[in-house]
């Protein structure tokens, strides 16, 4: 296939051309994210493959699809910078990495908990200038604290098994779709007031939709325990970061870790440290010392390259050979207008041209 690979980093290029040595494929690696104004690069590639930042609305979309590009293939597992409903419009299909390694994702979030509840960020700085005082460093066991896990498919699950197998937390858990496994190690699925009202620790993990758009906003970080952490390696439209920097200001949220955030496609993946940051609300974050941030690096593991890689272009071949694929975003996902979900075997499904 002609694939035009946007967003395409060193190591994205390097693990994907080592997965393609036997596929084959024609890959055309360009740094530049898709948007309107970088669409037409695709001109005459069958495929796009794209990441978390690149932009796939109904007019780029639209743009690829005049281009001749059929296929959309995410190098991730979230969807949400996809319009779905214009994809089925136009006959397309999108496919995904569903899972790379989820591992890397959990193990990077409880990572970020206990580096904020214990301060190794500024211990790091203080102890390279000399500073051995520990005023400013005070944190708490994790031991016997209530964490809420909201989203427990694959990452959110280990979350929750680390925090109660490994630091013998209570977990409560939120899911529109609970888990018994989870259940039978001890976690409780609670109701997402109960999880959001009762917990000391709250750790994000469900997909970004209509539905979970700013799920911490002022109404809910009022119903929260003072103090309580807030982590979030999910996706920043889960988070209305206003009325966090509000609630951290007034110590109503004591601390906050991010991998994600809301406006993070102006900034994230790039070295800006030579720019002024024109994001006022990003800058205020920083200021901030009980503020951890990331740059999206919770999947940048080598498992994690390899799985995207290996996935990315078996997906590729697959739809190259039998016009459908395994890991399609299929319409079932969609959520229409009138609210129903999926095609329901009423009409075709763009994802799969050939049933
Ligand atoms: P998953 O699909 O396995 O799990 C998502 C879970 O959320 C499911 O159990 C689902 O039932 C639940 N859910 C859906 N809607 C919900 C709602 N309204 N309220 C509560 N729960 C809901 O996905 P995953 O692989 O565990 O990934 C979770 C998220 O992590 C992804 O959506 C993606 O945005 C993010 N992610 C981030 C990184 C990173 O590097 N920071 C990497 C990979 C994935």
């Amino acid at each position: 296939m002609n694939v035009i690979v946007y967003s395409a980093k060193p190591y994205d290029r390097l693990y994907l051309e080592e997965a393609n040595q036997k596929a084959g494929h024609n890959l055309l690696f360009v740094e530049a994210t898709l948007s309107e104004e970088t669409a037409g690069l695709a001109k005459g590639r069958d495929a796009a493959c794209i990441f978390v930042n690149d932009r796939a609305d109904r007019a780029v979309l639209t743009s690829l699809y005049e281009g001749g590009t059929r296929f959309i293939a995410l190098r991730c597992a979230g969807f949400n910078n996809v319009d779905l409903p214009a994809v089925k419009d136009l006959g397309m299909c999108v496919v995904r990495v569903p899972a790379y390694s989820p591992h890397a994702v959990a193990e990077h979030t409880v990572a970020l908990m206990q580096t904020l509840n214990r301060k190794i960020h500024r211990a790091y700085n203080r102890i390279r200038e000399g500073n051995f005082a520990l005023q400013g460093l005070l944190g708490f066991d994790l031991h016997g604290k209530t964490v809420g896990v909201i989203g427990t498919g694959r990452i959110g699950a280990i979350v929750a098994r680390i925090l109660r197998a490994g630091y013998g937390c209570e977990v409560l858990a939120y899911d529109v779709q609970p888990q018994a496994e989870l259940e039978k190690m001890g976690v409780r699925y609670a109701s997402l007031d109960e999880v959001i009202s009762r917990c000391d620790v709250l750790t994000l993990h469900c997909p970004l939709t209509p539905e979970t758009h700013h799920l911490i906003n002022a109404d809910t970080i009022h119903a929260m325990k003072p103090g309580v952490m807030i982590v979030n390696t999910s996706r920043g439209g889960l988070v209305d970061t206003a009325a966090v920097i509000e609630a951290l200001k007034d110590g109503r949220i004591g601390s906050l870790a991010i991998d994600v955030y809301e406006e993070e496609a102006d900034l994230f993946f790039e070295d800006l440290s030579g720019t002024v940051i024109r994001d006022d609300v990003f800058a205020r974050l920083t200021t901030l010392p009980n503020v951890l941030i990331t740059g999206h690096q919770a999947y940048f593991t080598e498992e994690a390259l390899r799985n995207i890689a290996d996935t990315t272009i078996g997906n590729l071949t697959e739809y190259e050979k039998n016009h459908r694929c395994v890991n399609a975003v299929h319409c079932d996902r969609m959520r229409r207008r009138d609210g129903s979900r999926g095609c329901a075997g009423k009409e075709v499904c763009p994802c799969e041209p050939d049933k």
